[in-house]
């Protein structure tokens, strides 16, 4: 899963630390993506010393920007620093980086050498586990500093904590920290069969999931599987055991897996505005499934495997 990136280990104390040439620069732009660089027939993202050169060459006869002073420390993975970076309009108006869409095939034949900014989705097809959980999780930290530039409370202009990841307002002093929304993911199943539904609301539904929602204020994590499985299928459940939980960055939630069997009535209500489709299917009818590093893709890949 996309977290699991042993024997890396991933460090999210917040720091005051200076980016190193040899750190990471994970650079987002609005709906483009992460910028990544094409090296060796393989995708990376790029150290710091990649983006200070990108100016040299690129900009040659303009003044450089220091481009370490605004970087922002997200965390470590082992001795490596990740750091947020934002380029200026000038090298993002002139540098002519490729931009990838959900559609096109990313091969690295053709984008050899060259700077591509990457849509989220795509980026979490790639390898190494390590790298695309630290673009997931670094997207996170930047969806959120993006929502706390000016306070909730007041409206004021906030500054980074000195001491903890937090932004504090230069006026009132409230203090926003990271937010994680937690989803419960859960596997139902019904004797030899598996529930798999598509979601409407998926900017992909064509892929079969499991079901899942938001756990709301007040309820605890099994409250909200039954009642996500009860809205979304009309099913009621029973033997909820918890599975594995997992850090989802792309989506800024945290999702915990559960699995389940169904209690009664195996009749399918589907919740019409909500999942376009809702069928029991047994172990050979589960179509070709790729794991795409999720809880949701492990558990129902384990349930082919005849393992769950
Ligand atoms: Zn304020």
């Amino acid at each position: 899963m996309i977290h699991e990136i042993a024997p890396h280990s991933y460090d999210p104390e917040y720091r005051k630390r200076k980016p190193l040439d040899e750190d990471t620069a994970l650079i987002y732009s609005g709906k483009a993506g992460i910028l990544t660089i094409c090296k060796e027939g393989t995708f990376c993202l790029p150290a710091i010393k990649d983006i200070s050169n990108l100016f040299i060459e690129e900009l040659p006869e303009k003044e450089i920007p220091d481009i370490t002073s605004e970087a922002y420390f997200l965390f470590m993975i082992d001795d490596t620093g990740y750091y947020q970076l934002e380029l200026p309009e000038c090298i993002n108006k002139e540098v002519s980086f490729v931009k990838t869409t959900d559609e096109n095939p990313v091969k690295t034949d053709l984008y050899k050498g060259k700077y591509i900014y990457m849509s989220i989705h795509r980026f979490r097809e790639l390898n190494p586990v390590p790298m695309v959980f630290a673009g997931a999780t670094g997207f996170h930290i930047r969806n959120w500093r993006g929502n706390v530039r000016f306070c909730g409370c007041c409206g004021a202009i906030t500054k980074p904590s000195d001491t903890e990841r937090a932004f504090v307002c230069t006026k009132c002093g409230y203090t926003a920290y990271p937010q994680v929304a937690p989803a419960v993911i859960v596997a139902v199943t019904n004797k030899d069969k598996i529930l798999l539904v598509r979601n409407l609301r998926r900017p992909q539904n064509v892929r079969l999931e499991l079901v899942s929602g938001y756990v709301e204020v007040g309820e605890s994590f099994e409250h909200a599987v039954h009642r996500e499985v009860l809205e979304e299928v009309g099913l009621h459940i029973k033997n909820i055991r918890f599975y594995k939980d997992q850090p989802w960055g792309i989506s800024g939630a945290h999702m915990i897996g559960y699995t389940a069997e169904v209690d009664g009535d195996d009749n399918i209500i589907r919740q019409e505005d909500e999942i376009s489709e809702a069928k029991w299917y047994s172990r050979d009818e589960i179509p070709e499934y790729r794991n795409r590093l999720s809880v949701g893709s492990e558990m129902i890949l384990k349930f082919r495997e005849g393992k769950l």
